[in-house]
């Protein structure tokens, strides 16, 4: 009988092998899917659960709210979803807009993620709280003029990069590259004192790149 039992933030096999913590892999590609979604222009909603569909599977010690859905709560899980017919034209749409990027990663991660080209993804910077692309700066600061959150510039840079890096893995982290990635007005020197402080550079003089 497979299983796992959890101590903490910890998950390991009946045996007492470590193994990899599903909720954190679940948190990661929840985030991935989520900033791939804002930026291809789709709004909507995700609610992710680890499924466990193997039966017999059992977990000890687990947290009732995380989100898991176990082999015995699969039929009523799958109840909860609405009938195609029932589903909203404009949700549909945007459905038939996902599948339009096709799925051809292996990796798990990947799987979850449609595939794109950089040219497919918005530019810009959305904000840390409510994922709209409504902001504006305001002395050091970067507001949102929907929710109002606040948020330093030099977090919103870091965060441009790093979101950067993780959706555009193999292009280049340069000071226009994230200029153009943000489509903010922050001036280049700021840009290159975060990057300079934080990553490592690359490159020559005249073809400087951070990593
Ligand atoms: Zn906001």
């Amino acid at each position: 009988m497979k299983g796992y039992y959890i101590e903490g933030d910890r998950w390991y096999s009946k045996s007492g092998v470590e193994v990899k913590n599903p909720l954190i892999q679940l948190k990661r590609s929840e985030s991935l899917l989520r900033q791939v979604l804002t930026r291809l222009y789709i709004n909507l909603p995700i609610e992710s659960r680890v499924v466990f569909v193997y039966p017999g599977f059992t977990l000890y010690n687990a947290d009732p709210n995380a989100p898991i859905i176990l082999p015995t709560q699969l039929t009523a899980y799958m109840k909860k979803f609405p009938a195609f017919e029932s589903i909203p034209s404009h949700l549909i749409e945007k459905m038939k807009t996902l599948a339009g990027f096709h799925i051809r990663n292996s990796d798990v991660d990947k799987k979850l993620i449609p595939s794109y080209t950089y040219e497919d993804l918005k530019k810009g910077t959305p904000c840390a709280k409510c994922h709209s692309f409504s902001l504006r700066i305001q002395g050091q600061k970067l507001k949102c003029t929907l929710c109002g959150h606040l948020e330093n510039l030099r977090n919103v840079i870091l965060r441009l990069v790093e979101e950067y890096k993780l959706l555009n893995p193999h292009r280049t982290i340069t000071v226009t590259a994230i200029k153009e990635w943000g489509e903010l007005d922050i001036n280049t020197r700021r840009i290159l004192r975060v990057l300079k402080s934080h990553m490592e550079k690359m490159g020559d003089k005249r073809y400087t790149y951070y990593k």
